[in-house]
């Protein structure tokens, strides 16, 4: 049996299409390797939202140079960095075979078959009413508590410093029946919590609304908690905060990136929105569910991004007081907006990268303090933890708190299976994680 080997560089929507590929080719006879020194074929699954990423690629594809050369591997890209290169990667890198982008994903046993007698980029787009989401398999998930569920695929907002619009094409909403249909069979596998993914999930369309796909998605037997990830601010409606003060299964987290903390950055930036209208919606985020737990990104040294423009950033920081933020140096992007018109004036002067390096530092160790603050505040609760499984540290079983707070337990398999709920009081707070003592488990919740 020939098998596949994935290296997955990026988000959850690239973990998910990974999962796919593995699933496709397994219903064709591959199955899958457990190094790349094993495999047929090995499959490069790629991000291009920053640069790291794409220098990531590079020096993976140089690794498996050696394992093509031993053994006549197949080699493939996958993902936005293929979407964006095309047939240049194949220029750049001669043991690359073939690079196909996101919206070709469901032909890859069509092109497998085709690779080895020529070299080829196939990067078209599929017409939105076309578009087949890959299903998955449900079996795939036996055994796990936790699952994603694709909602949604593209973005079509116009960010000016953001790639994905033309690495992953126009918003497709997959119809709701579909993922309803999806999230039941994995319920009927043991999976007891879905995170629906999209990169702009909560413009979702796909015959009702994101917060009726949400209540949909809430009332399957046997799911017991719901996330998504990832929210645009200006599509948090109010009906969709209602879903947060009236349905309990839709988990108590929410990741709504802001990306600066000033309104001519966010202007710039074509956010379309003003840190006083974030903050609405984060406060009304947390009126609604008390004790949320709000997330962020922030890119720092946009171009243009002034001294008295970063202190904005801090300043939202401390007030919105985030559980968690996701920070980042501005990474310019071919063809956008804020890589095209970069130096073009002094609105749109570029950062020097110390700068922006250290204005990251004083961020990062801002909300460093914030977090721990938080953590420390759960001390002594009582909270409900969906067991995932046994970490790698020692034997604890690990899981989730409902505002995706990650918690060791020390407890036993048998005493806390993986797609438990547990009871669990928390004892001990770190930056990224905290323990609890287990108290017990939840009966049957659906
Ligand atoms: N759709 C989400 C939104 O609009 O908020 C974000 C999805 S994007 C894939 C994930 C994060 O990557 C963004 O929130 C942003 O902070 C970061 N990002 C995107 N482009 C970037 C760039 N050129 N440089 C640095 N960070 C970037
Ligand atoms: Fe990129 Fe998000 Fe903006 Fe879409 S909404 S362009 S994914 S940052």
């Amino acid at each position: 049996m020939p098998k596949v080997f994935v290296q997955t560089i990026g988000c959850q929507m690239n973990e998910s299409d990974s999962d796919r590929m593995v699933e496709l080719l397994g219903r064709h006879g591959w199955g899958q390797a457990a190094s790349a020194d094993e495999a047929d074929l090995i499959l490069l699954n790629t991000c291009a939202i920053r640069d790291k990423a794409e220098q990531k690629l590079l020096s993976a594809l140089g690794r498996y140079r050696a394992v093509k050369a031993r053994r006549g591997a197949l080699i493939a890209v996958a993902g936005c960095v293929a979407q964006q290169e095309k047939e240049r990667l194949l220029r750049l890198v001669p043991a690359i075979d073939f690079v196909f982008g996101p919206d070709n994903l469901a032909r890859l046993p069509e092109l497998v078959a085709r690779a080895g007698s020529e070299r080829f980029a196939e990067t078209g787009w599929m017409d939105a009413e076309e578009y087949l989401f890959p299903r998955a398999d449900a079996e795939a998930a036996r055994g796990r508590a936790t699952a994603f569920v694709t909602a949604m695929k593209g973005c079509d907002n116009v960010c000016a410093f953001c790639v994905v619009p033309q690495t992953r094409g126009r918003e497709v909403s997959r119809p709701f029946a579909e993922i309803v249909a999806e999230c039941a069979a994995l319920a009927e596998v043991g999976v007891r919590e879905v995170t629906l993914l999209g990169q702009n999930v909560n413009s979702y369309r796909g015959g009702c609304s994101f917060a009726a796909l949400l209540r949909r998605v809430a009332a399957v037997p046997g799911i017991a908690r719901v996330r998504f990830v990832t929210s645009h601010p200006h599509d948090l409606s109010d009906e969709l905060v209602a879903v947060f003060r009236d349905e309990p299964r839709v988990m108590g987290h929410f990741h709504l990136p802001v990306q600066s903390g000033s309104d001519p950055v966010l202007a710039r930036m074509r956010r379309d929105y003003t840190v006083a209208e974030y903050l609405a919606r984060h406060d009304a985020l947390a009126a609604a569910r008390p004790g949320i737990a709000i997330t962020t990104d922030f890119i720092v040294g946009f171009p243009g991004e002034t001294e008295a423009d970063f202190e904005g950033s801090m300043a939202l920081l401390r007030r919105a007081r985030f559980d968690n933020t996701f920070s980042f140096v501005f990474s310019p992007r071919a063809q956008t907006v804020a890589q095209r018109r970069m130096g073009s004036g002094a609105d749109w002067a570029e950062v020097p990268r110390e700068v922006a390096v250290k204005r990251l530092e004083r961020m990062l160790t801002e909300q460093a303090g914030i977090t721990l603050e938080r953590m420390r505040a759960e001390l002594g609760r009582e909270v409900e933890v969906l067991v995932e499984g046994t970490g790698d540290d020692g034997g604890r079983r690990f899981g989730r708190t409902a505002e995706n707070r990650l918690v060791h337990v020390d407890a036993s398999e048998a005493e806390a299976p993986t797609g438990a709920l547990a009871r669990v009081r928390l004892v001990r707070a770190g930056q990224a994680s905290l323990t609890g003592e287990l108290l017990g488990l939840v009966g049957a919740t659906s």
